[in-house]
C-alpha cells in the first residue's frame, strides 16, 4: 500500500474513533454538554441533510447546524434564532 494511502486511512480511522469518544458519555461529561457532536461545518451539515430525508419525516424540523459556544463542536437544531440560549 502507498505511504500517502495509509496515511489518509490511518486519519479517517482517528477521526472516527474521536467522534466516538467525544459522543460517548465520558465524552458528554467532558465537553459539559449532551448534545450530538460533529468536529466540522461539512459533517454536521451532511449528517442535517441525512436526517431530513429519513423516510418518517421525524427530524423534518431540524433547520440549520451551529457551532455550540460551550464545547466547540458542531450541532443540529430545529431553532433559528439564537440556538445558544436554548438546550
Ligand atoms: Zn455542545
Amino acid at each position: 500500500m502507498l505511504r500517502e494511502e495509509h496515511e489518509r486511512r490511518q486519519r479517517a480511522k482517528d477521526a472516527v474513533e474521536l467522534i466516538r469518544q467525544i459522543n460517548s458519555p465520558s465524552g458528554q461529561r467532558m465537553r459539559n454538554c449532551r448534545k450530538r457532536a460533529h468536529l466540522t461545518k461539512k459533517a454536521a451539515l451532511d449528517e442535517l441533510e441525512k436526517l431530513k430525508s429519513h423516510p418518517s419525516g421525524k427530524h423534518s424540523k431540524l433547520q440549520r447546524v451551529y457551532l455550540c459556544d460551550r464545547c466547540y463542536t458542531w450541532h443540529l437544531t430545529t431553532f433559528n434564532p439564537k440556538p445558544w440560549k436554548w438546550d
